[in-house]
């Protein structure tokens, strides 16, 4: 059985249904896999609570300090956004296995490398430019 967040909304105060109106625009970085879903929402730290409910068990979770309610605010404000725009939760992509280091060959190396600059060729890039420079000074160093 799967929960719906409508059902899961029931299990929460009216004082934490009427805090989590208010936040329903700092629910940020939405995200979907499988049943999961995972958003962050800005509360009154800097750094925002990371939000996670899982439909299939109904589990919900919040990085927040409040062990009061089970379900805080900041997940309410999520299951909110869930209900209403659920596609808004964009699937994540899926996490890629990476194959056993043991036995690597060159050929599965490169392929990696190609593997890691399609999907961050920024990051790749500077950091091929950086080991190009540093091996030339060491070998003119
Ligand atoms: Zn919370």
């Amino acid at each position: 059985m799967t929960w719906t967040p409508e059902e899961l909304l029931r299990h929460t105060s009216g004082k934490v249904r009427e805090r989590a109106q208010t936040l329903l625009g700092d629910v940020s970085h939405r995200s979907c896999e499988g049943q999961t879903y995972r958003a962050r929402v800005q509360g009154s730290r800097r750094a925002p609570y990371r939000v996670q409910i899982d439909l299939q068990t109904g589990a919900v979770r919040c990085s927040c300090p409040d062990e009061y309610n089970a379900i805080c605010k900041h997940a309410a404000a999520t299951l909110w956004v869930l209900a209403e725009n659920p596609e808004s939760f964009e699937a994540a992509p899926e996490p890629r296995r990476l194959p056993r280091l043991r036995g690597w060959t060159d050929a599965d190396v490169e392929r990696l490398l190609e593997r890691l600059h399609d999907l961050y060729p920024d990051t790749v890039d500077d950091w091929a430019r950086q080991r190009v420079q540093t091996l030339e000074e060491e070998e003119w160093g």
